[in-house]
C-alpha cells in the first residue's frame, strides 16, 4: 500500500542500520548502547527522542536481563509504538472546518491543499480554498489550477492584498455556499519572519471572530526530506503560529521518516497527513500504528 511504499526509503535504511548495530555485537553493553543511539539520531529521529529511547530500552533489558542483541529489534518496535500512539486520533474533523495551511515556500503547501481539496471533493464534501499568498500572484495561479483539477471554487484577491481579508471572504462566501471545508493557503515567505509571523497571527484572529461553529485547524507542512531542518520550522512554528498538526510531504523521496517520531515526541504535535507522491491521491491520512509497521514489518 501508498504509506508501505511511501516509507521504503526510511525502512531500509533505519532497519538495516539498526540490524547492523545488532550484528555487530554478541553482548548488550554499554558500548552496543551507544552505537545504536548514535545509530538513532542518523536516522532523524533527533537526539533528545534517540536518547530517551536508548534509556528506556536499557531498563527494559535490565529488567529482563536479556543479554543477546537480537532483542533489542522487537523491543525497539514496542517503544516506538508506545512514543506513537495517541498521535492519529484526530483527523479532520467531521464538522464544517477552517483550514489554514502554512509552511516555507517549496514545502509542497499547494500541492497537499489541491490533495485535500480534490479527495474531499470525491467524498461529497463541499470545499472552499482562498488564496491567501497574495505575496505572489503566481501562488494563487498555481492554487487556481488545483481548484480547477479539482473542481472547487477558489476566492483571490489582487497581488498585494491583504491576505486576512482574503481569508475572511473565504470563510464569507464558504459559509453563504454551504461549504464543509474552508482551505486557506498562506505567504511561505515575507520581507522577513516578524512579517510572516505577524500577518498569520492576524489571520489566526480573522479565523477566530469569523469561523463561528466551524472547527478550525492550523496545519503547517514540512518537507520531509529536509529532516531536522524540518522539526526546527515546526518549533518555530508552533511557538509563534499556533499550529494543531503537521503534513509531512515527499515521505516517498526520502530516507528521514524517522523525524514523524521526533515530530511527535519532542513537539506533541499530530501529523495528520503525510504526503507519497506528486500525484493527486497520493496524501494520506497518518495513522501511526501503521507507521509502525511499514518500518518493522
Ligand atoms: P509550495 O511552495 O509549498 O506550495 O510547494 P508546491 O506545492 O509547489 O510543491 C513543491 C514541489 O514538491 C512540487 O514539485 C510538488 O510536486 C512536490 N511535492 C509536493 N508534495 C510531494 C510529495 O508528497 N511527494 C513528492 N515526491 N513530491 C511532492
Amino acid at each position: 500500500d501508498k504509506i508501505k511504499n511511501g516509507l521504503k526509503k526510511t525502512k531500509d535504511s533505519m532497519i538495516r542500520r539498526v540490524e547492523t548495530v545488532i550484528h555487530s555485537f554478541t553482548k548488550i553493553d554499554e558500548d552496543f548502547f551507544e552505537e545504536l543511539e548514535e545509530t538513532l539520531i542518523l536516522c532523524d529521529i533527533g537526539v533528545q527522542t534517540s536518547v530517551k529511547i536508548c534509556d528506556e530500552l536499557r531498563s527494559r533489558i535490565k529488567k529482563t536481563g536479556a543479554t543477546d542483541p537480537a532483542v533489542i529489534k522487537d523491543m525497539l518496535k514496542e517503544i516506538i509504538s508506545e512514543m506513537m500512539s495517541g498521535s492519529d486520533e484526530m483527523h479532520i474533523s467531521t464538522k464544517p472546518s477552517v483550514i489554514l495551511m502554512i509552511g516555507v515556500n517549496g514545502v509542497g503547501k499547494t500541492t497537499t491543499i489541491g490533495k485535500l481539496a480534490a479527495n474531499y471533493k470525491a467524498q461529497g464534501k463541499k470545499v472552499i480554498l482562498g488564496a491567501a499568498d497574495t505575496f505572489r500572484a503566481a501562488a494563487a495561479d498555481q492554487l487556481g489550477i488545483w481548484a480547477e483539477r479539482a473542481g472547487v471554487d477558489m476566492i483571490r484577491h489582487a497581488e498585494g492584498a491583504d491576505p486576512a481579508a482574503v481569508v475572511y471572504d473565504t470563510i464569507k462566501a464558504g459559509q453563504a455556499r454551504g461549504a464543509d471545508l474552508i482551505i486557506c493557503d498562506t505567504a511561505g515567505r515575507l520581507h522577513n519572519k516578524k512579517n510572516l509571523m505577524d500577518e498569520l497571527a492576524k489571520i489566526s484572529r480573522v479565523i477566530d471572530r469569523e469561523a463561528g461553529d466551524c472547527d478550525r485547524e492550523i496545519l503547517l507542512v514540512i518537507d520531509a526530506t529536509t529532516g531536522q531542518n524540518g522539526v526546527n520550522q515546526a518549533r518555530e512554528f508552533k511557538e509563534t503560529a499556533g499550529i494543531t498538526g503537521i503534513v509531512l510531504t515527499k515521505l516517498d523521496g526520502t530516507a528521514k521518516g524517522g523525524i514523524v517520531i521526533a515530530i511527535k515526541d519532542e513537539l506533541g504535535l499530530p501529523v495528520k497527513f503525510v504526503g507519497v507522491g506528486e500525484k493527486i491521491d497520493d496524501l494520506q491520512p497518518f495513522v501511526a500504528q501503521d507507521f509502525v509497521n511499514a518500518l518493522f514489518d
